[in-house]
């Protein structure tokens, strides 16, 4: 059992490994063989009762329910001090609430694909990992949690769950890299869009209810316990209410710099402008994501225009509550709107209120800009002008994604070359109600302006 709460994912490795191990008897355990899923929807004057024996069977049903609209509050509730036994409960159930519905949608999506994309072995991986998820989840279905053990061992499932797709990304990239023939990018972005927007927010559900489990000390006495942990004072479940953004520059910086020097043997430098001490409530897992991206991109031009030598120069710029905006706010209008988004609002976490404080980061580099030709396809999925290899066209869905692709998933960190980084960001900071808007000088350099809502007054 200690193997297996190695593999947790990283926000959570220093959990308290005993104290989950000792109940690490899993649900197959008592394997239900038909599960009621309809239970906890039944309406008096309708009884469903559909039973399902596999869970294949389960999914058509599953996604036809709605997508319960997930608000931050939602989020956030059941993590308010004191986080006492009965919070912890509910937490579970709403999570469980969600969950099965929310995967059935996305494996709905993926059995809409062309036959021949889901026939292709890494989708297929995707797709059994859902399937996989969704079987761990239905024997919950149809009983309440009512006591901390069963807490515990549904807290064992999600740990599994958000650890299983964990490498979901190369994979995908590389299954729709392999199927760039039967399937257009226009077609591969709007799939990837919704599926991996979809995924922050179930991600984000799962983390959550794990992160409150663990927000108690080893010695988790839940009915006396109150949140925030000691450890991490200012966190409600993933989210940290003081998140100080120029920290987070710095730290991903350190990280991406070391990057750069592996693959250009050059460590380029960075400043940080504005208000630094800024701070405002946020999923620092995120804005982690975001940055790093975003400074990859910055560092790879800077170092490729032979800049090395002029820093990159980020500027952080607190945005007050909307309430105290006198003046109508600058509105970033540069880049090309993202997809749709009314298929995904449903799907999307609401701020807790529209007064919530928030960041504007402009990242400027001097690293030559981007080319007109390159520019319409930056927000593509796929879409990079990175490639080792010297004979290999650029700006190409190209083969040589695949070695990048390859070292990814080994574990391996590339300062580019998936070409995922900024629609993939742009989904993280649209989560929020944020954006990033991207702006070249062509032959000089790149200002990327990523703007974030905070998630709100947490009392
Ligand atoms: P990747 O970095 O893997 O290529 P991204 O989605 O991060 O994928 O970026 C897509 C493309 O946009 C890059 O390949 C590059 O051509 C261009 N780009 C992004 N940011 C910058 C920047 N700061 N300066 C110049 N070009 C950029
Ligand atoms: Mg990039």
């Amino acid at each position: 059992s200690t193997a297996r709460l190695s593999r947790l994912s990283t926000p959570f490795r220093n959990v308290p490994g005993r104290y989950l191990a000792r109940r690490a008897s899993s649900t197959s355990q008592n394997p239900k063989k038909e599960t009621s899923v309809a239970h906890h929807h039944r309406s008096p004057t309708h009884h469903h009762h559909v039973s399902y024996s596999e869970t294949d069977d389960a999914v058509p049903w599953l996604a036809k329910q709605p997508l319960h609209r997930l608000s931050l509050a939602d989020l956030v509730k059941h993590g308010r001090p004191p986080l006492n036994a009965e919070a912890l409960l509910s937490s579970a159930r709403f999570t469980l609430s969600l969950l099965p519905i929310r995967l059935a949608h996305r494996i709905q999506a993926l059995r809409n694909l062309p036959y021949i994309v889901v026939s292709n072995p890494n989708i297929r991986k995707i797709y059994n990992n859902y399937q996989h998820s969704l079987s761990t989840l239905l024997p919950w279905q149809g009983r309440t949690i009512s006591n901390l053990e069963d807490e515990i061992r549904f807290t064992e499932v999600l740990a599994e769950l958000v650890n299983t797709h964990t490498d979901t990304i190369p994979i995908l990239a590389r299954g729709f890299l392999e199927c760039r023939k039967y399937i257009s990018p226009a077609e591969v972005t709007r799939f990837l869009d919704h599926h991996l927007r979809a995924r922050i927010g179930t991600r984000l559900v799962a983390e959550q209810h794990i992160a409150l489990h663990y927000s108690s000390s080893p010695h988790f006495d839940p009915s006396s316990s109150p949140t925030p942990c000691p450890e991490n004072p200012g966190y409600i479940g993933v989210i940290d209410t003081a998140l100080r953004p120029a920290s987070t520059v710095d730290s991903c910086g350190t990280f991406v710099a070391d990057i750069c020097e592996l693959n250009y043997g050059v460590r380029p430098e960075w400043t940080i402008k504005g208000s630094p001490e800024t701070t405002f409530a946020f999923v620092p897992m995120h804005l982690e994501y975001i940055i790093t991206e975003l400074l990859k991109n910055a560092f790879r031009a800077t170092v490729e225009n032979g800049q090395s030598k002029s820093p990159v120069e980020i500027t952080i710029a607190p945005e007050p509550p909307s309430s105290a905006v006198t003046t109508t706010p600058p509105v970033i209008t540069l880049s090309p709107p993202s997809v749709s988004l009314g298929a995904f609002n449903k799907d999307h976490i609401q701020p807790l209120d529209d007064n919530a404080p928030g960041v504007t980061i402009r990242i400027r580099d001097r690293g030559g800009g981007i080319s007109p030709e390159v520019l319409p396809h930056i927000w593509s999925y796929s879409f990079t002008t990175f490639s080792e290899s010297e004979d290999d066209p650029p700006g190409a869905w190209s083969d040589d994604a695949l070695s990048v692709i390859s070292a990814a998933s080994s574990g391996g960190s590339s300062i580019a070359g998936l070409g995922y980084g900024l629609p993939l960001s742009r989904a993280y900071a649209e989560y929020f109600g944020g954006g990033i808007a991207v702006q070249s000088l062509h032959g000089w350099g790149t200002d990327v302006y990523l703007r974030l809502k905070g998630v709100g007054r947490i009392e």
